[in-house]
Parts: C-alpha cells; structure tokens; sequence
C-alpha cells in the first residue's frame, strides 16, 4: 500500500505524481524553511510539468485546511485524552503542533492536491 505505484508512497514521499522516481521540491527537507515550497519546475525524469496551471498550489489551500484539522484532532486527543491535561493546555497544544508541523501540513497538502490531478503511469517509469 505504500510501495511505488500508490497514491499514498507519492503523498507522504513528495515524488513526482506520475513516475514516482524523485522527489518534486528542491530540498527534501521541510524544515529548511527558505525552501519549504520551492519546487522543480518539471520532473526531470518523466518532464511532467508539475505547475499545470498559473496558480495551481493556490487549490491546496483548501487541503491543508483539513490536513491542518486533522493534526489538530491529533494534538487535542493526545493531551486531552492520553496526557489527561486541562482544556486550556490542550488547545495551547494544538496551536504549538500546527506551528511546529506548518511545514508539513503545506507539503502534504500540496503533495494531496497534485495527486488528485495527477495519476501514476506505469510506462513512464520505464523510460
Ligand atoms: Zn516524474
């Protein structure tokens, strides 16, 4: 399920949505901040163009809003329900993930969005 090939292996990897043979952003790192969003501007594998539109990563705003609350959901169930802290604590938690996770949740999101457009091709992997 998280080999090549799955949707999933593209997403939490950052690969190339179509051949899944190198990793779409300039540092694979996301917490080197300057660098969290740059991106190649084609795969240099397949030549998949990964900006298909002007604007297109504008459309992962609405992903990383339910990628956001999830880690929210997280965060709240970890310390409300597993640590036992007060409600107050748990939600200084949940905005203590979402900073510290930021860098994620925009590359997941963008990661989720592409994959939404794009499909994995078998043949292109090959070239
Ligand atoms: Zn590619």
């Amino acid at each position: 399920m998280f080999t090549k090939g799955s949707k999933v292996y593209s997403v939490l990897k950052g690969a190339c949505p179509k051949c899944h043979a190198e990793s779409m952003y300039v540092n694979k790192n996301p917490y080197a901040l300057s660098e969290t969003l740059k991106m190649h501007e084609r795969c240099s594998h397949c030549n998949t163009k990964y900006k298909i539109e002007p604007s297109f990563f504008y459309g992962s705003m609405y992903v990383s809003y339910g990628v956001g609350i999830a880690f929210a959901v997280a965060a709240f169930v970890i310390s409300y329900m597993f640590i036992g802290l007060d409600k107050f604590t748990s939600f200084l938690s949940i905005v203590g993930t979402l900073v510290v996770f930021l860098p994620i949740i925009l590359r997941l999101s963008r990661n989720i969005w592409i994959n939404l457009f794009m499909h994995y091709d078998k043949t292109l992997v090959k070239k």
